[in-house]
């Protein structure tokens, strides 16, 4: 339902929290964060409200200048801890976001399953975060060495194969500066601070962080780092949009 994502040079959750306390007007049933430092993912979940998640995040903490955060609507699995989001690939290392319906997950979840993948939750979204580190393995076991650009790259690769409408949000703990975004019918927004970039779903969530927006067109993916912006359209040709000003947030 809500989804923020953040990478610049500061500790992220705190800023990812305070965006998904913007998009709980929404309405949620749980909430999520992951980010990630030198030392790996650090993912934390919590039935309920934002106050929960807060908690625990005061309990465990999750170091990291980069992370994603989710409040979840659910559509596919109940509202438990288990179905919120962040969810990750079978090695913890990989943590994906969504907004929407993967109309398709079903076959998707088979086809995996059929390869040995175990399954954590009941969503929908669980299939994606196993298809990209599918991806991520194979490149590597060609000799691809772990980067934003091959990140950006299994993602693009993914995307084809989901049906439905989403906007995602993706993090892993092999390049701690980088996060990937898509969207397909649903929206997703960058906001650009100084040396810093916030994406989410809403412009709730941007408006207290800064006014330079840049929105994403539909099917569009964007690489972020600490330094800047690279978006792509569904083909993969790089796009050259400048940011706009969000306006009626004085
Ligand atoms: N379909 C996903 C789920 O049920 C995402 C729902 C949402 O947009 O929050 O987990």
């Amino acid at each position: 339902c809500g989804i923020v994502a953040l990478i610049g040079s500061r500790e992220a959750a705190p800023q990812l929290l305070e965006g998904l306390r913007q998009l709980e007007y929404r309405g949620y049933d749980s909430a999520g964060i992951a980010t990630v430092d030198g030392a790996g993912l650090h993912c934390l979940k919590a039935e309920g409200k934002l106050v929960n998640l807060t908690a625990r995040f005061e309990e465990r903490g999750a170091p990291g200048q980069c992370g994603i955060g989710h409040t979840r609507w659910a559509t596919h699995g109940k509202p438990e801890e288990r179905n919120a989001h962040p969810h990750l690939d079978g090695s913890g290392q990989l943590a994906v976001v969504q907004n929407g319906i993967i109309e398709n997950h079903r076959s998707l979840r088979e086809e995996l399953q059929a390869e040995g993948v175990e399954f954590r939750s009941d969503t929908d979204t669980e299939v994606i975060p196993h298809l990209i580190a599918r991806r991520l393995r194979q490149r590597q076991a060609e000799g691809a060495k772990a980067s934003p650009a091959l990140l950006l790259e299994a993602l693009q690769q993914v995307l084809p194969l989901l049906h439905g409408a989403y906007a995602l949000a993706v993090v892993w703990a092999a390049v701690p500066g980088a996060v990937v975004v898509a969207r397909r019918q649903a929206p997703l927004l960058i906001g650009l601070g100084e040396g810093e970039f916030l994406c989410a779903s809403d412009t709730p969530a941007l408006a207290g962080f800064t006014r330079t927006i840049l929105p994403l067109e539909d099917g569009e993916v964007a690489l972020l780092t600490p330094l800047g912006i690279e978006l792509y359209d569904g083909q993969g040709a790089r796009v050259q949009r400048n940011p706009t000003l969000l306006v009626g947030t004085e």
